[in-house]
């Protein structure tokens, strides 16, 4: 398969969509970004690396960061993180408050802001240094120390938390989080503030793709089953109220960030990335959909 060839063909065609999606501006330092970028990078279990446009330019992860963290969880804690947290699409937008209250202040996945703070939370009472756990844990996932918080996107989403720290108050009071808000919306804040690159997460992700096993350290990461559950969480969840659109559009699990940037992967086979800042109304990259679908439409495979 001539992969190179079809990201470059990609790239090629979907410039043309600049203009028609809008870059987040309710984290202000986001705002400031160029909406004109977009960056492929593919990585194959077996070693080959491929990359179109701008592959390397280091961007916001966001949510995409939700998948470290559980991954981090899980992995100590296993099974004993679904008592907390559900399983199922909420079918509501990412920073939505309105299902946790009838829902008792268990959210409805890990991949809503309320289920990843729920996770962060168990995260802090796990390790006594989190925000360096977490890095720790990203740079051997992509193998690159070089990987690190961008202070100044975590400084203003903090300042701009009153959401966050409403979904957090409101699960607190149902007992559902058990750590200081102040501190988890510090550590959630610098999680979704790490600063990557296509080519850092696609080599990031190819642990999912590897049945837990890193690729890089030969450390198995998660369990085989583990991995698999994270990876049907993504496929189910990992786009909000779009989740199913993405399933059906591009066919493999994918996790999304405001910052534009979304990582997905075929099991077994590779791992890729893409990225360009402006969003669609459900908060996902406008052109990392389409780009994500044409790739699995061009190549043929998908997981399906
Ligand atoms: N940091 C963002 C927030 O909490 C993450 C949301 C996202 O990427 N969808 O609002």
């Amino acid at each position: 398969m001539d992969y190179q060839t079809v990201i470059e063909k990609i790239y090629g065609k979907l410039q043309g969509l600049w203009g028609q999606g809008k870059v987040a501006d309710y984290i202000p330092a986001l705002a400031k970004v160029n909406p004109r970028q977009f960056g492929i990078s593919l990585a194959t279990l077996d070693g080959q690396y491929y990359r179109a446009g701008d592959a390397e330019t280091c961007f916001s992860i966001q949510s995409i960061s939700k998948v470290f963290s559980l991954a981090m969880v899980t992995r100590h804690i296993g099974d004993e993180i679904w008592q907390s947290v559900g399983r199922e699409p909420s079918g509501n937008p990412f920073n939505s408050l309105v299902q946790l209250e009838y829902e008792h202040g268990k959210p409805r996945n890990p991949f809503i802001n309320a289920g990843a703070l729920v996770v962060t939370d168990r995260l802090i009472s796990l390790y006594p240094h989190p925000k360096d756990a977490i890095l720790e844990f990203v740079r051997g996932l992509c193998n690159n120390d070089d990987i690190y918080y961008d202070k100044e996107i975590a400084r203003s989403e903090r300042a701009n938390a009153d959401r966050n720290m409403a979904l957090a108050y409101l699960m607190k009071s149902f007992g559902n989080i058990r750590n200081d808000v102040d501190t988890l919306i510090d550590v959630y804040c610098h999680q979704c503030a790490i600063s990557m690159s296509c080519v850092d997460l696609s080599r990031a992700f190819l642990f999912l793709c590897n049945r837990g096993l890193n690729p890089f350290s030969g450390e198995q990461v998660l369990t085989g089953s583990q991995a698999k559950r994270l990876g049907a969480l993504m496929l189910t969840c990992g786009f909000y109220d779009e989740s199913g659109d993405f399933a059906f559009r591009a066919g493999v699990p994918g996790k999304s960030g405001v910052g534009g940037g979304i990582a997905a992967y075929i099991p077994g086979n590779l791992s890729i990335t893409v990225w360009s800042p402006e969003l669609n109304r459900h908060g996902n990259s406008l052109i990392g959909m389409e780009a994500l679908e044409c790739f699995t439409t061009d190549i043929g495979n998908s997981i399906f």
